[in-house]
């Protein structure tokens, strides 16, 4: 470092709070940590500046390096070439958001870490939020970033199987017991990927569908397995015939089906336990988006902090790396 040339020792020189690159690979264990960390807007800023710009500022203008931090709006960077103004929040769930970024961080967090994840009354009471609505709008939000776009499709031997979910109306307040007539059912397809010869489950996907015809279910094995995979089955007629998929039926009569197909049952069974723990039971309405919150939770569970920034919708474009940057508002003057 010291025997850097001028230019670069002014930069670093002009550095506001250089962000260790433990920050960005070390994720908070605890919510004291969390708290430490990301207690203030300004932290949440620069995690934020330094997700985006992991090598340094780069103008996606001009592609130059130098900018100042302007002062009348948030988190907002000027190129000094260009002029062109930046926030740290682009592209983010949190761009134009008039809530604090701390709040979101929260949020995000919560959802990440909570094994079963968080209503949003449990979030509105967790982060004492004014208005319920606000909490809902949150989890929509970050509900949404769940299903990523490009997800890579599922591959090798592939469990296949359908389900049955109750679902609820709005004023039927629980399932099972009375209220019947409220009650409908809701058709869900399961695929999981069996690793290891069988020994644990791999990612997870789950769609509702109209019916179980050929038509359907052919249209979920081409939307979630990679071609060349094998669907492993319980023989029924809907699934032989898809483009590109190997088909391994087990016929067994319906009572069998977990012994022959033991992810797919062990992931209908969570599925359920949870939708009544969470949400005390699914809306048809709302069913997929639930489904995909499982389906992210299930996938990330050994890496919370990936889910984190999937959830704030920070890119992950590159390995974080030494983080150079930055010029502070004092440069500027
Ligand atoms: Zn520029």
């Amino acid at each position: 470092m010291l025997s850097s040339p001028g230019w670069f020792r002014d930069r670093t020189n002009h550095e506001h709070n250089p962000l260790p690159v433990a920050l960005m690979t070390d994720f908070p264990r605890s919510l004291l940590e969390f708290q430490q960390r990301f207690g203030e807007e300004a932290a949440c800023a620069q995690y934020l500046a330094a997700a985006r710009w992991p090598d340094g500022f780069a103008c996606p203008g001009c592609g130059g390096n130098k900018a100042w931090q302007l002062q009348t709006k948030a988190w907002t960077y000027e190129c000094a070439g260009c002029g062109r103004q930046t926030s740290v929040t682009a592209g983010t769930i949190m761009h134009h958001s008039k809530l604090p970024l701390t709040i979101w961080f929260w949020a995000a967090y919560l959802m990440a870490t909570h094994s079963n994840g968080i209503s949003a009354l449990q979030l509105q009471r967790q982060l004492a939020l004014g208005s319920y609505k606000s909490a809902w709008l949150i989890c929509a939000k970050l509900r949404r970033s769940m299903l990523a776009p490009g997800r890579s499709l599922l591959a090798g031997l592939v469990e296949v199987d359908e389900t049955e979910i109750i679902c609820r109306s709005k004023n039927d307040p629980l399932t099972g017991g009375g209220g019947r007539s409220h009650q409908g059912k809701m058709l869900v397809v399961g695929a999981v990927e069996v690793q290891d010869g069988g020994a644990g489950p791999g990612r997870i996907r789950l769609s509702q569908v109209p019916d179980y015809s050929a038509t359907s279910l052919h249209a979920f094995l081409a939307a979630n397995l990679a071609p060349g995979a094998t669907a492993k089955t319980d023989g029924w007629s809907g699934y032989p015939g898809a483009t590109g998929v190997t088909h391994d039926p087990h016929v067994v009569g319906k009572m069998a089906a977990h012994i022959v197909l033991p992810w797919v049952h062990r992931i209908f069974a969570n599925l359920k336990v949870w939708a009544l723990g969470v949400y005390h039971g699914l809306r048809r309405k709302h069913l997929q988006s639930y489904l995909d919150e499982f389906v992210f939770r299930f996938n990330r569970r050994r890496t919370r902090h990936a889910a984190f920034r999937s959830l704030l919708g920070i890119a992950v474009a590159h390995p974080p790396r030494p983080y150079k940057m930055l010029i502070s508002p004092e440069a500027k003057a």
